[in-house]
């Protein structure tokens, strides 16, 4: 059940693993790059890519030395390379110039930070030139999960994960390789409308929903915690990731994020994965994996929490968990379409063009009209990822 789990023990960190960090300029890549300053000699960083942050892009490369750089956003390519051009700093932009900048023989791991569905390509061109994978980009294995493990296992290279939960579950099964799971705990912190009953969330402003109450993260993710979607993506992201099926997934609320997830085996016993809540850790892990490096990042301390709770999640209020664990089941291409109806939903109630429960009935819609593939390759999973934006886009009245 749990051979997809990577085991890479050849995986020589060597004189310095060569980096290439895609979002770099996100909340992931900030943190990333600070794990890298922290650890001196440990990393190169050979790649930095931006969606179109150009001036942190180019203080990022000034500061990493980096071989190259890419700025999804043309307009901005000009302004980068103007910056770069005396330092002998490459820099590119375009998203076909991230999808080839990965695949540089300097390159050891591919750290995908960037969001959505943008990080499909790069990680799809990353895995077949032999790269490992660090992958936070989640929505890659929500849209073609079982086409990336399979290339993944193809290449041999690891993919390892950067989402707290999946490195607390890949923490637990350490050692464990042989041993059958019975269920993976994915906890969830509820987000900041934990305990509302739907009535209450048809008007919560923008504001309210990206007032994360443990985790500081891009807008995207932040939205996708509120409204439970990011549970539900995750469940699917752990489904290829450990080749566990979604009925051994069990979510389970946990306000205060101390726990991050964790493994039942067949004998009962539960393993979790613990401490404060700081994605510097899993990203940590994942860059020096099978390394723990040593690091001074606060510690948890057991006298400072009284207690740690536990609830069910409420499905009838957080629609999107259920919509999430719907797709799965219903598999083939439902995942792409609800994974693409939801970043449409997302972008939508950002710019307040929808209200946050019509999220849902966006996703729903998409799910409902957009032709089912059970047995999608890549490219229907891009043609399907473009109608499921146009059905969704369609119930949003532009602001
Ligand atoms: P952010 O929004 O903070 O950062 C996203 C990054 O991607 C930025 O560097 C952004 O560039 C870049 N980007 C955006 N759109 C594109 C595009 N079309 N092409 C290329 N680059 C693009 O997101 P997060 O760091 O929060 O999240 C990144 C991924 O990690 C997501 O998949 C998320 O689900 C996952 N994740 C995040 C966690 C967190 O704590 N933040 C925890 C677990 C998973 P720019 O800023 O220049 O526009």
């Amino acid at each position: 059940m749990i051979d997809a789990v990577p085991h890479s023990d050849t995986f020589d960190p060597g004189e310095g693993r060569g980096l290439a960090i895609l979002g770099s300029t996100g909340s992931i890549g900030t943190q990333a790059l600070d794990v890298v300053r922290a650890q001196p000699g440990k990393f190169r960083v050979e790649v930095l890519t931006a969606g179109r942050n150009a001036d942190l892009l180019i203080a990022q490369a000034l500061e990493f030395k980096p071989n190259a750089v890419a700025i999804a956003d043309e307009a901005q390519g000009q302004k980068v390379r103007d910056a770069l051009w005396d330092h002998d700093i490459k820099a590119y932009s375009g998203a076909e110039a991230i999808a080839q900048l990965v695949e540089m023989d300097t390159i050891d791991i591919v750290l995908t930070a960037l969001v959505g569905f943008a990080g499909l390509r790069p990680t799809m061109n990353a895995i077949a030139a032999g790269k490992h994978i660090a992958l936070a980009n989640k929505e890659t294995l929500v849209v073609a999960g079982e086409i990336v493990m399979r290339a993944a296992r193809d290449q041999g290279v690891d993919i390892l994960p950067v989402d707290s939960e999946h490195s607390a579950i890949f923490q637990c099964l350490a050692g464990e390789f042989h041993n059958p799971v019975e269920k993976l705990i994915l906890t969830a912190s509820g987000g900041p409308f934990r305990g509302r009953q739907r009535a209450d969330l048809s008007h919560v402003t923008r504001e309210q929903a990206l007032d994360h109450p443990n985790w500081d993260m891009g807008a995207k993710i932040t939205i996708d915690s509120a409204s439970l979607m990011n549970k539900g993506l995750e469940v699917i992201e752990a489904r290829w990731l450990f080749d566990v099926p979604a009925a051994h997934i069990e979510v389970v609320v946990h306000p205060q994020s101390i726990i991050h997830s964790g493994v039942q085996f067949k004998d009962g016993s539960i393993k979790v994965q613990m401490g404060l809540p700081d994605m510097k850790l899993p990203i940590q892990y994942a860059l020096g994996y099978p390394q723990r490096l040593s690091n001074d990042f606060p510690r948890f301390s057991f006298a400072d929490f009284a207690s740690l709770t536990f609830e069910q999640p409420d499905l009838t209020t957080f629609r999107n968990l259920q919509l999430a664990y719907d797709a799965l089941a219903a598999g083939g291409s439902a995942p792409c379409v609800l994974n693409a109806a939801n970043e449409v939903a997302v972008a939508a109630f950002l710019k307040g063009e929808v209200g946050f429960l019509e999220m849902s009935s966006l996703v729903e819609h998409a799910l409902e009209t957009v032709e089912h593939v059970s047995k999608p390759d890549l490219e229907t999973l891009f043609a399907l990822d473009t109608a499921a934006r146009e059905a969704a886009g369609a119930r949003v009245t532009p602001s």
